[in-house]
């Protein structure tokens, strides 16, 4: 049984991770209108596992005998200066997530709520993850110069993101 904390902190972040990949989405599209399909799948990718960990939060609930209450999400940035631009902010968004995840989880220890705690290790690492990809990406193009034929070379890597 969760406790009203707890569950209201896991809704919001059910809107949370759909947010997250709404912004991904945003960010494909941008990237296909540009012409680098690599960057576009690389982040329809991301785009479907933020859908993923919503719909492992809404599991969650429900196995805790609640359910998600949806809430508004907001439009999403339509465009970027750069491909450096689009990553550095998906790192940000990223760290974001993370701090989000933290504070359900010391929310989860204030309420000796153990299950929620084993429930977002998983989060937490994938978190780890998260970042580590991203900046990644990042060091990359600011190595590169975010232009030319360099770029166009990491726009092919990135396309062969399987999962
Ligand atoms: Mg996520």
């Amino acid at each position: 049984m969760l406790s009203k904390t707890v569950h209201e902190a896991i809704n919001e972040q059910v809107k949370n991770e759909i947010q997250s990949a709404y912004l991904y989405l945003s960010m494909a599209q941008h990237c296909e209108s540009i012409n680098f399909p690599g960057c576009a799948q690389w982040l329809k990718k991301q785009w479907e596992e933020e859908l993923s960990h919503a719909m492992k939060f809404i599991g969650y609930l429900n196995d805790c005998g609640g359910r998600a209450v949806l809430g508004a999400i907001e439009k999403p940035k339509p465009e970027w200066t750069s491909m450096l631009s689009v990553f550095t902010d998906v790192l940000a968004h990223e760290k974001k997530v993370t701090a989000m995840i933290n504070k359900i989880y010391a929310l989860a220890v204030k309420d000796n709520d153990y299950a929620t705690q084993v429930e977002l290790h998983w989060f937490i690492k994938e978190q780890v993850e998260e970042e580590k990809n991203a900046a990644a990406i990042v060091e990359q193009l600011k190595v590169i110069g975010d232009k030319g034929t360099s770029l166009y070379m990491l726009d092919h890597q990135l396309s062969k993101r399987g999962k």
